[in-house]
């Protein structure tokens, strides 16, 4: 990987307060991996027009996949749906790092909207993406979770 690359990033693994509840989810691995790297910060759900705090939404009858392709819907828990929002926010965020000639991203693993391998649908934490690691991967970036860079460097640790 060229030093130069642009990293893109959950906002909330890296301190951001964009979470649905108001609050981040810093992950020390992430800031690490991050501190000599450039990087690009996005919050899919916050481009998209949703607020900070905002109600839980969860996905329904399908992962981000389905929701990419018209077969699922994203729903918050005052059963408003928040599909339009989830969906115009990850293309918001994959053009502004298109931009910048990105091709990675880290993301926080089991959210609705950046899961890679897993994420709640209809109330059950189940193998699947989240709608923006969906369309993330249908423009061809390449993936790695917030877990997958902690246990890396945990291995990278215990190898020394
Ligand atoms: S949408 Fe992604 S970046 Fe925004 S709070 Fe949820 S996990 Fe973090």
């Amino acid at each position: 990987m060229s030093p130069k690359e642009l990293i893109g990033v959950s906002a909330c693994l890296i301190g951001i307060r964009c979470r649905y509840d108001g609050k981040c989810k810093t992950e020390p691995a992430v800031t690490k991996y991050l501190s000599k790297r450039k990087f690009l910060a996005v919050c899919p759900e916050v481009l998209g027009g949703l607020d900070v705090p905002r109600t839980k939404a969860e996905l329904k009858g399908g992962d981000g996949i389905a929701v990419f392709n018209g077969d699922a819907r994203v729903v918050d828990r005052d059963c408003i749906d928040v599909t339009a929002e989830f969906v115009g926010g990850s293309k918001v965020a994959i053009d502004k790092l298109e931009k910048l000639g990105s091709i990675r991203v880290i993301l926080k693993e089991k959210s609705p909207s950046c899961g890679i391998h897993k994420t709640y649908i209809d109330g059950e934490l189940v193998p699947g993406m989240g709608v923006f690691a969906a369309i993330l991967k249908w423009r061809g970036f390449k993936l790695v979770s917030d877990e997958e860079l902690a246990e890396q460097q945990n291995g990278e640790a215990d190898s020394e």
